[in-house]
């Protein structure tokens, strides 16, 4: 471990906190909270129709048109066609599928990710109260954790860095090898969270 300074002690601090999990000290542990997917989803939608919204569930955005005077657009949906002032587009990875009817491509490379749960018997150990969400970079990843949450495995995700496909074809299946990488990366750090499997 090579660090200076204040960002010296700080490792070290971490490195000591954590190091009967960690094998590394090329982590950073994250005071991020893990919220309930779910939930917070459907406050969400609370708030918004407590201010007013109209939730259109299942409905597919077709296509985008200006009207006649041009100062609305007309969204067209698998429900019918909308008149707005103003429109938020948060189609994620199919952003310019929606996008397409205005002539307008962004940017966006849309990849496969996937993240992998491992079982641990070490429940205590990887608890929220214990263990930290933390991302961790590497030469070729950049690797990111969570504590359990909802289930009895650890979660580990490997950002923006899968193979890229078409938003519509993803495949179903995980990606092996990707799996393995992701095994073997815990394997070498975090080798209590696999225990007794190596
Ligand atoms: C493997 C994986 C694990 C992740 N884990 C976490 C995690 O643990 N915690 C976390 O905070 N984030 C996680 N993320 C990131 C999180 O999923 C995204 O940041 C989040 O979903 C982005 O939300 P969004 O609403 O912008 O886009 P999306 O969730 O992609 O939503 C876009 C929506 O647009 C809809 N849509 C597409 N086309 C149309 C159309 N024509 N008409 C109407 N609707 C349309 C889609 O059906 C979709 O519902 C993870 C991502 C991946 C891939």
């Amino acid at each position: 471990m090579e660090c200076r300074g204040k960002t010296f002690s700080t490792k070290c601090w971490i490195a000591r906190k954590y190091s009967d999990v960690f094998h590394s000290s090329n982590y950073i542990p994250r005071w991020w909270r893990v919220l309930q997917r779910d939930l917070t989803n459907v406050v969400h939608i609370q708030l918004a129709r407590a201010n007013g919204a109209n939730i259109e569930e299942n409905c597919r955005v077709l296509r985008f048109e200006k009207d006649r005077d041009g100062s609305r657009i007309l969204v067209h949906t698998s429900r019918g066609t909308f008149r707005c002032r103003r429109v938020v587009i948060t189609a994620g990875g199919w952003t310019n599928q929606v996008l397409e009817s205005l002539d307008v491509k962004l940017p966006i490379t849309v990849t496969h990710e996937q993240a992998t749960f491992v079982a641990t018997p070490n429940l205590k150990d990887f608890s929220k109260e214990r263990f930290p969400l933390f991302t961790y970079l590497s030469p070729k990843y950049l690797y990111y954790g969570f504590p359990i949450h909802g289930n009895t495995g650890v979660k580990l995700g490997m950002t923006a860095s899968g193979k890229q496909i078409l938003p519509d074809s993803l495949p179903c299946e995980p990606d092996r090898e990707r799996e393995q990488v992701a095994l073997d990366f815990l394997k070498e750090n975090i080798p209590k969270v696999c225990w007794p499997l190596w």
